[in-house]
């Protein structure tokens, strides 16, 4: 699959950004990134270990002597600085996002602004919040928990990147980053955009590597107090385990299945192509993706015909492509994965409603695949239960309300679902019967105060607004006789 390397538009990193400057990598190891739309080499990266992580946390815990001291109104004009620094790069950090990870621009661009209002959303909760109450001779404060490491996964890396600082410096955090390996050019056109902000030095680090050196270093430092982790569930696991030797806090934003639920008043016209789009949400590669699709038994054969119908409403193609609605997967690795899980489907006895095994027609080249409906799927089948990070939805029938909520809590996950039906109370009712971090009603939609974050095997803690600064604060209570 690989092509030879464009050599006029091969961009080569080398240092990370470590006290307030990008200074060269201690770590040797140098790997390629490969464009997921032709096969291209289009960068070489250095890779951190685990001195560079050293440095770093050492620059982040010098920081914190005087940044976890500074009041609210020093925060929040640290944050306004940073979205005004974040901003001005707005088109450089999509294109960054399409042309490493193939995020179709439709879903890059509203992603790198989410990302970039992540900043003003924490400022915003910054005032709202209560940073001390007292009461006869008590006072509490909320104290920030000392240097914090964020790991981020590749699919959404700006966005995550910008919501765990905007969270960590609002509590009065300094952090240090270890951005996916996968994502090392957008974290560093995030990186350079940000060191425009001209924070206090060693307030914000950024080591580029793998998660065995430079992740494994964060999580056992014990001058890092806290983790905030987006990715798998294997990984979330270690990190818990390996960060309880220094008692780290952690937040984990893990994996989904997330169900969504069309009702049976629902009309099929508007409800099936909003399910697709949360199937085949930033190409299938979502947390929040709606990979299962629970439909009413008797309303089964006009939801099969409404998906046939729907589906030319998501084109696969070149992601810098406005029209594109899913772009390739992130590597021959995803694709692979993707595929595997096709199979699977197929063996286990479910049937391909629209898509199947291989690339769609003229587009060998890269990571592409057909997005794929399967039919006859049964919650128990591996299609259902576990997570595939591609654009492959299951379709399961229940036969009413009580047997559509049980099915859709039957899940190790519990990250996300989606209620879709006429009658809005009976919807709610639906909603609030859900194990699930975020229920959406009737598409979706997002609220940068509202919590992020899942029930069950989708994680621990909470993201965004005041629910996201909370998780970088501890509070201490001061008791006089
Ligand atoms: P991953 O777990 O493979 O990697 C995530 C990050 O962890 C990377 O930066 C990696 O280098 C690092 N890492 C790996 N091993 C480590 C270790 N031992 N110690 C410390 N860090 C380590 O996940 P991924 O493939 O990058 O991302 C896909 C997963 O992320 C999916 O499961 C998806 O659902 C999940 N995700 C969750 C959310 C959410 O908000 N809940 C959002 C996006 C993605």
């Amino acid at each position: 699959m690989k092509a030879a390397a464009n050599t006029n538009t091969v961009k080569t990193i080398t240092t990370h950004y470590i006290d307030g400057e990008f200074i060269e990598s201690h770590g040797r190891e140098v790997i390629d990134v490969i464009s997921p739309t032709d096969s291209r080499v289009i960068a070489h990266v250095t890779l951190g270990d685990e001195e560079d992580a050293r440095r770093a946390i050492a620059a982040a815990k010098r920081a914190f002597a005087t940044y976890g001291t500074s009041n609210p109104e020093e925060r929040a004009e640290i944050l306004r600085r940073l979205h005004k620094a974040a901003s001005v790069h707005i088109d450089d950090l999509t294109a960054a996002m399409v042309e490493e990870y193939g995020g179709v621009v439709r879903f890059a661009g509203p992603i790198v602004e989410s990302g970039i209002n992540a900043f003003l959303a924490a400022e915003k909760a910054l005032h709202e919040m209560e940073w001390t109450r007292h009461w006869d001779k008590t006072i509490v404060t909320l104290e920030p928990v000392g240097v914090a490491g964020l790991i981020t996964a590749w699919n959404a890396n700006v966005l995550f990147m910008c919501l765990k600082v905007a969270s960590a410096v609002a509590a009065g955090c300094t952090v240090v980053i270890k951005p996916s390996e996968m994502s090392s050019l957008q974290a560093r056109v995030l990186v350079e955009a940000l060191h425009e902000a001209k924070l206090p030095n060693g307030l914000l680090n950024v080591v580029t590597g793998l998660g065995k050196t430079v992740g494994a270093e964060l999580v056992r430092n014990p001058d890092v107090a806290k983790i905030s982790f987006t990715g798998s569930v294997g990984v979330g696991e270690t990190i818990m385990r390996d960060g309880a030797a220094t008692m780290k806090r952690v937040t984990l934003e893990l994996g989904g299945k997330s169900p969504t639920i069309v009702l049976d008043d629902a009309n099929l016209e508007e409800a099936i192509p909003a399910a697709l789009a949360m199937a085949f949400l930033n190409s299938g590669q979502a947390c929040a993706a709606g990979t299962r699709l629970l439909v009413p038994n008797k309303r089964l054969d006009a939801a099969k015909r409404a998906i046939a119908d729907a589906m030319c409403a998501f084109p696969v193609g070149d992601p810098a492509d406005p029209k594109t609605a899913v772009g390739p997967m992130v590597s021959q690795k995803q694709y692979e994965r993707v595929q595997s899980y096709i199979r699977k489907g197929v063996e286990e006895g479910a049937e391909v409603l629209v898509g199947g095994e291989g690339h769609p027609k003229r587009l060998e080249e890269g990571y592409f695949v057909k997005p794929t409906v399967f039919v006859n799927v049964k919650n128990d089948m591996t299609i259902a239960r576990e997570e595939i990070f591609g654009p492959v939805l299951s379709v399961i029938a229940y036969d009413s309300e009580d047997d559509a909520i049980r099915i859709a809590n039957d899940s190790n996950y519990g990250l996300h679902a989606a209620v879709l039906g006429n009658d809005l109370s009976r919807a709610r009712r639906v909603a609030s019967q859900l194990r699930a971090g975020r229920v959406v009603i009737n598409g979706m939609t997002d609220d940068p105060q509202a919590p992020w974050g899942g029930f069950k095997f989708s994680g621990v803690g909470r993201e965004y607004g005041r629910y996201g600064i909370e998780a970088f604060l501890e509070p201490r209570a001061i008791l006089e006789v």
